[in-house]
């Protein structure tokens, strides 16, 4: 029998390695039936995690606020994620690590009773933005669709309570845009799906202080933004501040910094990624080669 391809992505299920197409979980798993599990995605450039670290934290820290348990510690999860890395061989991916509820035993809905599963995959790289997006910057709409208070879901520990999200970008495509940005029940904007988002305001870079996702990538603008002596508010931000800024990018795990050069179809500033976001595009693309952030995967193992 040749050997499985494994080159699209490996994933570790129920102990075991697999190619990423023979990857399932059971039907009746509550990850599945309530959308009750967390999980949090590291990315691979050239061969090395970018912030680990971070993203680990994130992830036990999601996992003590919905009460799961992925039953391996966070080094124990770095020897699974990097094992999916090496068996696929991908030198640039999209790692992701998932816990789920599991299921009760038969007859009861008790989630205390419920056995967490740990899984994970890797998969080639994901951009939020295709190559020509990256260049020209993307189109962004502010929808109605209002992302689901902090106070039911607490958004600051992933999850999958995406419908809100999915239902604001359905919209969005269907206007012509190229991605949402959902805002909180005052209009301020708050996130969009799978990213936070940034703009320019009189000089200032602005983004969201409450009712989003803490991203990684945030954080790295938020570094970026004081190591190059850009003043930097952590606020609510308005959807007419979005609409009426110099510059407006998004960041995200799905490719860093990228920048929108239009909101609901007006230009930002003169309709082209802005000095301020394209310098954050360099230095975080820079600053994957800094041993501070990069963890090298040793491939011959
Ligand atoms: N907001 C939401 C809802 C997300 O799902 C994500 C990432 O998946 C982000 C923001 C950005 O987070 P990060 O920069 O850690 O990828």
């Amino acid at each position: 029998m040749p050997a499985p391809d494994l080159s699209k992505g490996v994933a570790f299920v129920r102990g075991q390695y697999v190619p990423i197409g023979e990857a399932s979980i059971p039907i009746t798993d509550w990850g599945f039936l309530r959308s009750d599990a967390t999980y949090d995605v590291v990315t691979v450039w050239d061969g090395s995690f970018f912030r680990l670290d971070a993203h680990l934290e994130r992830f036990m820290r999601s996992c003590q606020r919905w009460r799961l348990d992925p039953g391996l510690t966070p080094g124990q999860i770095t020897g699974v994620l990097s094992q999916c890395v090496r068996l696929s061989g991908l030198r640039a991916s999209y790692v992701e690590m998932i816990c789920t509820r599991g299921q009760p035993p038969w007859g009861s809905r008790d989630p205390r009773l419920a056995v967490n599963q740990f899984y994970a995959f890797a998969v080639p790289y994901v951009w939020l933005a295709n190559a020509q997006q990256r260049e020209a910057g993307l189109h962004l709409m502010i929808s109605d669709v209002q992302r689901i208070p902090a106070t039911s879901v607490d958004p600051s520990a992933k999850n999958y309570h995406w419908n809100d999200l999915t239902m604001g970008l359905l919209g969005a495509l269907d206007a012509g845009a190229d991605s949402v940005v959902l805002v909180d029940s005052v209009g301020n904007v708050v996130e969009g799906p799978g990213f936070n988002v940034f703009c320019v305001s009189h000089g200032a870079l602005v983004t969201p202080s409450e009712g989003m996702l803490e991203g990684v990538s945030r954080r790295t603008v938020i570094e970026m933004a004081r190591a190059l002596g850009l003043e930097t508010q952590l606020r609510a931000l308005p959807a007419d501040e979005l609409r009426g800024a110099e510059e407006v990018f998004i960041s995200t795990s799905g490719g860093g910094v990228l920048p929108v050069s239009r909101v609901d179809k007006r230009p930002v500033g003169d309709g082209r990624p802005g000095p301020i976001t394209q310098r954050l595009v360099q230095t975080y693309w820079a600053w994957h080669a800094d041993p501070v952030y990069s963890q090298p995967i040793d491939y011959s193992l």
